[in-house]
């Protein structure tokens, strides 16, 4: 149980940002959900959480993209609940390009959300979970933090980042109670994935069935997409104390994808 833990996931306002805070609700912790949309949809999210799963959820609005804006997210969360215990760096976007094409505007940007943001996060969060000597950091990484895709070179280079930031992490709050870890997912199916497949599925003459194995699901030897729900298991088990010697880890959870 997360039952008095406190726990902020940002990029949570969908796919499997949202599904790792209501499953962490769902055993009992206080959430701070963060994210860009619809400020409505947002708020009904947010108030769902509180209403199905019977405790506090906030709402942070820190843009992933600004260093103050995060580190304030994680000392409100601190002032509003008394602690942050698990912070899980998720906010993510990708974009496909070739090196020579790739807009250089787009590289910071994708460096910054799927990168920077983390370690500002976590360097806000270090001094009270080490001050509590227990603690949780997870990021959601990805299969691409382990291989590579062409045309995908910031997120690819980013997400090899998360892989070292975690390493380094581990390593200096060993002593202190506090686990850091990755998640590398392969493809997860979400809302996104599912609305590319029309597209697709025109654009390439193909049917449903072979744009889902032979476009999406090319990479991932079981041929089945990971679900969100299956994602933020991993994150909740992360979370227990049978996990607490797991650090400095990047568990792949992709169908396979990386062991080829
Ligand atoms: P998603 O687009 O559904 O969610 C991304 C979240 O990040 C949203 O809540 C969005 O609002 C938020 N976000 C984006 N830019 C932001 C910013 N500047 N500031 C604050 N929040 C911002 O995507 P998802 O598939 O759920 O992806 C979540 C994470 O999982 C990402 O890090 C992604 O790289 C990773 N991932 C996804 C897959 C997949 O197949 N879907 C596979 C591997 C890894």
């Amino acid at each position: 149980t997360l039952k008095s833990r406190n726990a902020i996931v940002t990029g949570s306002t969908s796919g499997i940002g949202l599904a790792i805070a209501r499953e962490f609700a769902k055993d009992g912790a206080n959430v701070t959900i963060n994210g860009l949309g619809d400020a409505a949809a947002i708020e009904a999210e947010r108030a769902k959480i509180e209403a199905d799963f019977g405790v506090k959820a906030a709402y942070s609005p820190a843009n992933m993209t600004k260093p103050e804006e995060i580190r304030a997210m994680v000392t409100d969360a601190e002032k509003a609940f008394g602690s942050v215990d698990i912070l899980v760096n998720n906010a993510g976007i990708q974009h496909v390009a070739p090196i020579e094409d790739f807009p250089i505007d787009t590289w910071n940007l994708i460096i910054a959300i799927n990168l920077s943001a983390a370690f500002h996060a976590i360097a806000a969060a270090i001094p009270g979970m080490k001050a509590r000597k227990w603690g949780r950091i997870i990021s959601t990484a990805s299969a691409h933090s382990k291989v590579a895709s062409p045309f995908k070179s910031a997120y690819v280079s980013a997400k090899h980042g998360i892989d070292g930031l975690t390493k380094t992490a581990a390593l200096e709050l060993a002593t202190f109670g506090v686990t850091v870890n990755c998640i590398s997912p392969g493809y997860v199916w979400t809302p996104l994935v599912e609305k590319q497949i029309p597209d697709t599925m025109a654009s390439r003459h193909l049917t449903r069935e072979q744009v889902i194995n032979d476009v999406l699901l090319t990479a991932q030897p079981t041929k089945q997409f990971v679900t969100v729900d299956q994602v933020a298991a991993l994150a909740a088990f992360l979370c227990t104390d049978a996990a607490s010697q797991i650090t400095g880890s990047n568990i792949s959870i992709d169908g396979g994808w990386t062991a080829e």
